[in-house]
């Protein structure tokens, strides 16, 4: 069976350039005009391609392929559809795009599976309008229901409270759930791996941090007399680079924005307000990093430093069967592969939570997504696909309607 290499790029452009704009790369929001264009066409290719076609709620796409025997759970196979403010093609697009490809490979083939295969295209995977990865947390229940800064936005889409309790789906009703996404970093092409096997995706907690400092006169006061609380802060920043490297990868941490007080050119800064993000593939070690920052700060002079934790989302596994599976599948047809974490959020995030996930990514090059010079090659999209059509061919083989698996691999 081969990827149609032409019908896929052609198909990823046409979709994926809904939203184009020259210089500008390509906007499609979720909920935007652009958006409701792109389902409208992938809805005509998944109906070309015999798939049942239909939308949830709160604007999730499905094309579902019934299979020998429809009562069993469906393997989902998917991303999501939109883009950040002026993205690249390929972001969240080309796993929907593949997915179909697979589904129309499978047709021209007249390859039938025991379960059925259903594709999704995710809405508002990206942004922090709705939350991020918001279609995939509604329809694992992940997503409150009841936020309100969340029901005012959605409000001006037509979206209710309601909606989003009927789009969430049982999740006995899938068996697995596989993305195919582009890797969004430079690993792959620095390490010239063309397959990236998700073994995780990181988990992201989130300070806010408050340096107190004194305000007074940048001219008359002496050094020595000083209470300068950016300089405290560039201290903390320091540290907190020696203790991210002393923790060592796959732990990142980023301070993103800073604002002083008051911000003047001949003032001491008195206050300083800091972000602090950190990622990680083990919450212990998310943990441990804070707590030595926080000793740290404790140490630092001339300054009281105030560390809130805002936000904790722990990290999640995909499935250790799947990414068996996939080495498996990478091996047997000499595929160079890496299995590697995933810094970014995704959809397969959310889904992993509840149904066994796997995920791949392809070589992004020079490491650029989120913006228009995002690109990976026709060789490594062809390549990615073929990895997930085996995927899915080789899940439907060993699992069984429990949704556990055989212990063989084709
Ligand atoms: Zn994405």
């Amino acid at each position: 069976m081969n990827i149609n290499e032409e019908r896929l790029i052609k198909v990823i452009e046409e979709i994926g350039n809904i939203g184009a704009q020259p210089e500008n790369g390509i906007t499609r929001l979720a909920y935007s005009e652009e958006y409701s264009q792109a389902v409208a066409l992938l809805s005509r290719r998944m109906r070309e391609a015999g798939l049942e076609v239909r939308t949830d709620g709160i604007g999730n796409l499905y094309g579902l392929r019934r299979g020998k025997s429809d009562n069993l759970p469906v393997i989902l196979i998917g991303s999501h559809l939109d883009t950040v403010k002026n993205g690249g093609l390929y972001d969240g697009n080309l796993g929907v795009c593949a997915a179909l490809e697979l589904i129309r490979v499978m047709n021209e083939n007249d390859v039938w599976t025991k379960h059925p295969i259903e594709i999704v295209a995710f809405t508002a995977e990206e942004g922090d309008t709705y939350g991020g990865t918001f279609g995939s947390r509604v329809i694992t229940g992940l997503q409150d229901v009841d936020a309100a800064w969340l029901l005012e936005r959605l409000k001006d889409n037509g979206i209710t409270r309601q909606d989003m309790i009927d789009s969430k789906r049982d999740m006995s009703e899938i068996c697995a759930f596989l993305e195919l996404h582009i890797e969004q970093g430079g690993a792959l092409e620095m390490k010239r791996r063309r397959i990236g096997i998700v073994s995780g995706i990181a988990g992201i907690s989130r300070c806010h941090i408050t340096v107190r400092g004194e305000t007074n006169h940048a001219g008359t006061t002496p050094m020595a007399l000083r209470k300068d609380a950016l300089l405290a802060t560039a201290k903390l920043i320091n540290q907190i680079d020696i203790i991210s490297r002393q923790i060592g990868d796959p732990f990142v941490s980023t301070v993103g924005v800073l604002s002083l007080k008051p911000g003047f050119i001949n003032v001491i800064p008195g206050e300083v307000e800091m972000t602090l993000e950190m990622r990680d593939l083990e919450q212990s070690r998310i943990e441990d990093a804070l707590g030595r920052i926080r000793q740290t700060a404790s140490k630092i002079e001339n300054a009281e430093i105030e560390i809130e934790l805002a936000i904790e989302k722990p990290p999640v596994k995909t499935d250790e069967r799947i990414i068996e599976l996939m080495e498996y599948i990478c091996r047997e047809s000499a595929i160079s592969y890496q299995v590697m974490p995933s810094g970014a959020g995704h959809d397969a995030k959310a889904l992993a939570q509840f149904v066994p996930t796997g995920m791949l990514f392809i070589p992004s090059i020079g490491g650029k997504s989120h913006c228009k010079e995002e690109i990976s090659t026709s060789n490594d999209i062809v390549l990615g696909t073929e990895v997930l059509l085996k995927t899915v061919l080789a899940l439907d083989k060993v699992l069984v309607s429990d949704g556990g698996y055989i212990p063989v691999y084709l």
